[in-house]
């Protein structure tokens, strides 16, 4: 049947604007890092964009590796958007990446210029697109010259095949240098990706500030930590979760009964915010303003409709937070 999106879609979400740029961005974004790959059901993840966008989810972010096999989230995206998506590009803001193995030799992986203008144009005829929105060096590479990596991404921009760059997994003293050459060069650094949650805190020490500093924006990664942060894993391993499938990025190892014990507190206290444990760990990444974006996973449409009610509360009372940290102490 054809797609037309609801009417309604943006009455539901809140946009953020990104850093210092004119971009907004909503506060729940889609990755496509598991359950859009070559081994998953077509019909479950073309419903899940469908139903992210009726929400108002404006951002799908996708990485030359996703899948698996590596690409194919990608191919799979594309396929989504030439069957439902096309009259709708305009309202799409998609993201890909380049940095992490993709193929053989020297130039499928890192951070040359060869590597990111070769792995774009791969993506972009992946996702039948003429360009996207942002484009990502998705880890540092010490060998090579950051100015390198940071003209690369200047000349992308340049030829029209994306709009904004941003950078993840960077430290906060890299992206401080990175932002400084892309401002330099008249591409200046959007949006920072890194991994932040209520149980993965490292952006706290400097990078959040160097954000800030920068004016760049930032959309944390896993702020569900892969699906320990919601009522998952609480009565055992779901035979339908990540930790029981073939991801090698979950390791059942991770569900001691020490991390269950807090999860399970957590979840009293979201229960007494009149949120699932899922909605309070979004509303805490998107606490205070300085996170752009919760870039969440999902293996079903209901896991996106939650994340969206999240939207109804963000606040935390001083009280909430310090019961947080103790129990995650
Ligand atoms: P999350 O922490 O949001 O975990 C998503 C998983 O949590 C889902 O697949 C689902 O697991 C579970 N889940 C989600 N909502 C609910 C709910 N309401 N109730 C119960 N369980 C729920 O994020 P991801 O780890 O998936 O990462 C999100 C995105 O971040 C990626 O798609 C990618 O775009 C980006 N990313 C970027 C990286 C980088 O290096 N830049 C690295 C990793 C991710 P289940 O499958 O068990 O149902």
């Amino acid at each position: 049947m054809v797609y037309t999106a609801d009417d309604k879609r943006y009455e539901m979400m809140t946009y953020r604007r990104c850093g210092n740029s004119g971009l907004k961005l909503p506060a729940i974004s889609l990755g496509l890092w598991h359950n859009f790959g070559g081994i998953d059901k077509y019909e479950n993840g073309r419903a899940m964009i469908r139903r992210a966008f009726d929400l108002g989810i404006t951002h799908f972010d996708l990485a030359n590796n996703y899948g698996p096999p590596a690409g194919s989230a990608e191919e799979t995206f594309g396929r989504i958007l030439q069957d439902d998506m096309k009259a709708y590009r305009d309202e799409m803001i998609i993201s890909t990446k380049a940095g992490y193995y993709m193929w053989p030799g020297p130039y499928g992986e890192w951070g040359s210029k060869k590597s990111l203008v070769a792995s774009l144009d791969q993506s972009l005829k992946r996702m039948g697109l003429d360009y996207v929105d942002i484009y990502y060096h998705h880890r540092p590479d010490q060998d090579t010259p950051l100015e390198e990596t940071m003209s690369a991404l200047d000349l992308i921009v340049r030829q029209g095949k994306a709009l904004y760059v941003g950078l993840s997994n960077y430290s906060p003293e890299m992206t401080l240098e990175a932002s400084q050459i892309l401002k330099r060069l008249g591409t200046p650094c959007l949006i920072h990706q890194p991994q932040y949650s209520m149980m993965g805190r490292g952006p706290e020490q400097g990078l959040l500030q160097t954000l800030e500093n920068e004016g760049i924006g930032s959309i944390a990664f896993s702020p569900l930590h892969k699906g320990i942060l919601t009522d998952r894993y609480l009565y055992g391993i779901a035979p339908d979760s990540r930790a029981a499938g073939p991801s090698v990025f979950m390791n059942p190892n991770e569900l001691t009964e020490e991390v269950i014990a807090k999860v399970s507190k957590l979840n009293d206290l979201a229960a007494e915010r009149g949120q699932k444990l899922s909605q309070m760990a979004l509303a805490w990444v998107l606490r205070d303003g300085i996170v752009t974006s919760a870039l969440i996973g999902a293996s079903k449409v209901s896991q996106i409709e939650d994340a969206v009610g999240t939207i109804n509360n963000l606040s935390f009372t001083d009280e909430e937070l310090s019961h947080i940290d103790a129990i995650l102490a």
